[in-house]
């Protein structure tokens, strides 16, 4: 089994799960910028952060074999403070040309506030401007649709963005169709007990075919399984998906996305 991680948080996992993820298949890992599961105090806190996903994570996984890739911005649940969120807008452009950067993620809404769609505004123009890739987290549970709704708006309110180039990520049964349809990537997140479960995700690809759909483990400082990808992949055979139609979702599918940003690449 090869598949891309392409939605870890590696800062907050230990060596074991690189050895684990690596022995699994793990052919590469992205990590979208996020909350540090406590609010950081300054826009400092965040340029240590982007050096962290720019230089020391990246050789943390390349002892393990495994090339790392990063997605820069200021996370919707720090985006309430507007100010805050300029200064950290402000330094990300000249992270954007590191060689592990992939584009502007994972950006959206947290309790779909004013602030925060306008923040999301700010790093979608920023995407924009420098022609970089967009990974979208979406809402919590009762959030999500309405989100999703306003997050969707948001991106097609901006002429010079195409949906393509674009992953709504952590859709659920409700959601999923509606960022298909307008022509967006769709990203599930295998998560214990909410998001999408194993068995839910091979629903969904079941319903709605494998065409820009991928899959990701999202794993961080809380309930969160590395694993999870390979697992739902052993789940498909178990269900009678062919090996090459698992491949397809947790390998290609990936690989197809991330490579239109042209500094990703397999070892
Ligand atoms: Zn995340």
């Amino acid at each position: 089994m090869r598949y891309i991680e392409p939605h870890a948080h590696m800062v907050s996992r230990v060596t074991d799960d690189y050895v684990a993820m690596a022995a699994s298949g793990c052919a590469a890992i992205c990590e979208p910028a996020f909350w540090a599961g406590f609010d950081r105090g300054s826009s400092a806190g965040f340029h240590d952060y982007f050096l962290q996903l720019t230089d020391y994570e990246p050789k943390r996984a390349a002892k393990y074999g495994i090339p790392h890739f990063c997605w820069l911005c200021i996370n919707p649940k720090e985006s309430e403070d507007v100010g805050l969120a300029k200064e950290v807008l402000s330094f990300i452009p000249e992270f954007l040309d590191r060689p592990n950067v992939l584009g502007i993620g994972e950006i959206g809404l947290n309790k779909n506030s004013r602030n925060e769609l306008e923040v999301l505004e700010m790093h979608i123009d920023l995407a924009a401007r420098h022609d970089q890739l967009i990974l979208v987290h979406t809402p919590h549970l009762e959030d999500k649709l309405k989100g999703t709704r306003l997050t969707l708006d948001a991106l097609r309110n901006n002429p010079r963005i195409r949906p393509e180039r674009v992953i709504i990520d952590h859709v659920e049964e409700h959601t999923v169709g509606m960022v298909l349809d307008a022509g967006f990537w769709a990203g599930m997140t295998l998560y214990p007990g909410s998001k999408c479960s194993p068995v839910r995700a091979i629903d969904i690809i079941e319903n709605y075919g494998p065409e820009r759909l991928w899959m990701n483990s999202a794993c961080d400082w809380g309930v969160s399984i590395p694993l999870s990808i390979p697992y739902t992949a052993l789940e498909m055979r178990r269900r009678g998906h062919s090996a090459e139609a698992v491949d397809d979702v947790i390998y290609q599918n990936p690989l197809r996305f991330l490579s239109q940003c042209g500094k990703f690449g397999l070892r």
